[in-house]
């Protein structure tokens, strides 16, 4: 059967990706025989509802027709062109249109193929741009506690969940991390914006950038603070000479309830990294978004110390860049902002009941992102992976985050759809 023949087959040869091997020798592996819409279905006739949004980069649904056909449609004529010395028509456009759509001031794009090294572009980027300046290299990094920025050297680096960070910290970069707000209150914003100061205060002199996710801190357990902070950190950036790194890989492209989290707090950052939902979760790209001012400390005569050398092979990607101009189109036909905003109250309802729970420690919500917290367990309890386990059967993806039970749907899902989910994560709490 097709079903245990893959599954026996995979772990012949792969190693997955946060995976402790040694579990799928009691957890099945699932394979994948189609998707459409919110429904990834087996080769056994089970369904699923992806509310993980395939870790959090499909936003209008699986095989889509529309970005189908147009990725198809980039097939016939390009699929991929040499980035350096050619350019082509979808990369121009989405260019084009990322500068518009993003906050004012950022002009420039700097295409990557995944949102970690497009993290790694933004550290060097910030590096080279105060060296270009100043002829000195201000060489530490600012980041928040409890923040994720991926997983290659120097994004792990500037993240601080401890779960990725520990075994590779004799590898690490110099890095600071200030303390995140605690919650959600103007209050902590401030609080936490005043710490920053501090630090800016005694060594900014030392300080390239500061790197943070706007309003929801992602990996970190789904942690939520208010737009005040941006306000703030934004303003003591441009104060003391620092860059503001806006890492909006996962919040990006309306999941926040605008299009941009940075939006909501009106601010430009000097930088800003975008990834996961750009393709609609079709085709890994990236993009680092920049100021002219920033370019313009790179564009000189020929030198070589000067100009940002950095490449990839797949660098602005033909058909990964059709998708993203797909992506782009729905975003601009669909009222999807507005729809957006009419899920997530549809959401907020929901998740109402879940403060009935015992094992419920708090819930919160930030657009199209919602979480729970657990409360009375140890990890060696497992209760991540119980959820996981129990959700599966009933027909529901989740993959919460430690005890931290969390929805991320695609934009596309239907009230009932939500239903289902809601409430198969409802019971699985409840059995605990
Ligand atoms: C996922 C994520 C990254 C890393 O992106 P990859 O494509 O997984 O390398 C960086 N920052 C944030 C906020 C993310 O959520």
């Amino acid at each position: 059967m097709k079903n245990e023949e893959l599954k026996k087959r995979d772990l012949e040869v792969l190693w997955h990706p946060c995976t402790q091997m040694k579990d799928h020798e009691t957890l099945p592996l699932i394979p994948i025989k189609r998707a459409y819409g919110v429904y990834l279905e087996d080769f056994e006739e089970n369904i699923f509802i992806d509310a993980v949004s395939s870790w959090w980069v499909n936003i209008f649904g699986h095989t889509n027709a529309y970005i189908n056909e147009k990725i198809k449609e980039q097939l016939n004529s390009l699929e991929h062109v040499i980035l350096a010395g050619f350019t082509h028509e979808p990369v121009v456009k989405l260019s084009e249109r990322l500068v518009e759509l993003t906050p004012d001031g950022l002009s420039k794009c700097f295409y990557s193929d995944n949102g970690s090294s497009a993290i790694e572009v933004t550290l060097k980027m910030s590096y080279h741009a105060h060296k270009n300046d100043k002829k000195i290299g201000k060489d530490i990094f600012v980041s928040l506690t409890n923040s994720y920025h991926g997983e290659t050297i120097g994004a792990l680096s500037v993240g601080d969940v401890e779960l990725y960070k520990q075994t590779y910290e004799p590898l690490l970069l110099k890095t600071i991390q200030t303390p995140v707000p605690s919650d959600t209150s103007v209050t902590s914003a401030k609080e936490a914006a005043q710490k920053f100061e501090e630090l800016c205060k005694e060594r900014s002199h030392e300080i390239s950038a500061i790197i943070l996710e706007p309003l929801v801190q992602g990996a970190g357990y789904m942690h939520m603070y208010d737009r005040e902070f941006l306000v703030l950190v934004r303003e003591i950036c441009s104060r003391y000479d620092v860059h503001l790194i806006a890492d909006e890989v996962m919040v990006g492209f309306g999941r926040t309830g605008e299009l941009f989290a940075c939006e909501s707090a009106g601010i430009t950052p000097d930088f800003m990294v975008l990834s996961k939902g750009l393709t609609g979760g079709y085709l890994p790209l990236s993009v680092v978004l920049t100021s002219d001012e920033i370019y313009a400390k790179f564009y000189c005569d020929y030198n070589e110390h000067k100009a940002f050398l950095h490449s990839h092979s797949y660098t602005g990607n033909a058909l990964a860049c059709a998708a993203a101009n797909a992506t782009l189109d729905i975003f601009e036909k669909d009222n999807v902002i507005e729809q957006n905003r009419k899920t997530a109250a549809y959401m907020a309802e929901k998740l109402e009941k879940f403060k009935g729970l015992k094992n419920v420690a708090s819930i919160r919500q930030t657009g199209m992102i919602c979480a729970i917290d657990l409360k009375g367990y140890k990890s060696e309890d497992r209760v991540g992976l119980r959820v996981y386990t129990y959700a599966l059967e009933h027909g529901v993806l989740l993959r919460p985050l430690g005890h931290v039970v969390y929805f991320m749907p695609p934009y596309t899902i239907t009230k009932e759809e939500i239903d289902r989910v809601m409430d198969t994560a409802y019971d699985a709490i409840s059995a605990l």
